[in-house]
């Protein structure tokens, strides 16, 4: 089910999806808003749900920024954001050239993703093989990027894998450095103990205020 809603003042789409839950949870999901439903909850329950919660549902809807707006005509690689020119040569390429990132296609979206996989698949890499050189004994991680939700990044601490979120390409790279090491303790910590940020801040000694700044920004 879908509708919209006015929340302060101004309306919003929303999307409801019904599940075998027994409450109501109401995310925002890349600026727009889902709600996760048991069966039994009507539209009015719903919408006085979200009407209840709007001051921080608003706030989240409107700090939410895309890494890439063709509207708004710019990209978003590690903090910085450039101008964006779309240039139709029917190559599935990207580049940052002179301050300006350049697509050469129309399919923009799917140009920018594969560009960004590669950038976040080659940045955690060298991070890990620099970290593991540094602060680890262990071998090195197979690594996957792909287009995740909720999460930065996975490790499978038993598959020697991790994988990231090819979104940390707008974010700086202090943070996804923290995102690198918050994933290669998992090796030594499966859960987040108390030892886990133990191992955490032996080898990252400013990790909460890097945790912080993560918290600001949307996955
Ligand atoms: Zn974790």
């Amino acid at each position: 089910m879908v509708g919209t809603i006015e929340l302060l003042g101004k309306e919003y789409p929303y999307t409801v999806k019904y599940k075998n839950i027994r409450s109501l949870i109401i995310k925002v999901e890349k600026g727009e808003l889902v709600v996760s439903s048991s069966p039994y909850f009507t539209k009015p329950e719903i919408e006085a749900f979200m009407i209840k919660n709007e001051r921080k549902l608003v706030k989240q809807l409107e700090s939410y920024e895309p890494y890439l707006s063709v509207e708004q005509g710019y990209v978003t690689l590690y903090g910085v954001r450039y101008p964006l020119i779309i240039n139709d040569l029917h190559k599935r390429k990207c580049e940052l050239y002179n301050g300006k990132f350049y697509i050469y296609t129309k399919n923009v979206q799917s140009a920018f993703e594969a560009y960004a996989k590669d950038q976040i698949y080659h940045y955690t890499v060298n991070k890990i093989r620099e970290y593991l050189s540094l602060y680890f004994d262990h071998q090195m991680p197979e690594v996957v990027v792909k287009k995740y939700k909720g999460r930065w990044g996975s490790c499978y601490y038993e598959k020697n894998l991790i994988t990231f979120n090819l979104s940390l390409i707008y974010i700086e790279k202090e943070l996804i450095d923290y995102v690198v090491m918050h994933e290669l303790c998992h090796f030594l910590e499966a859960n987040h103990s108390s030892r886990f940020y133990y191992e955490l801040g032996l080898r990252m000694p400013d990790y909460k205020r890097r945790v912080k700044l993560l918290k600001g920004k949307h996955v």
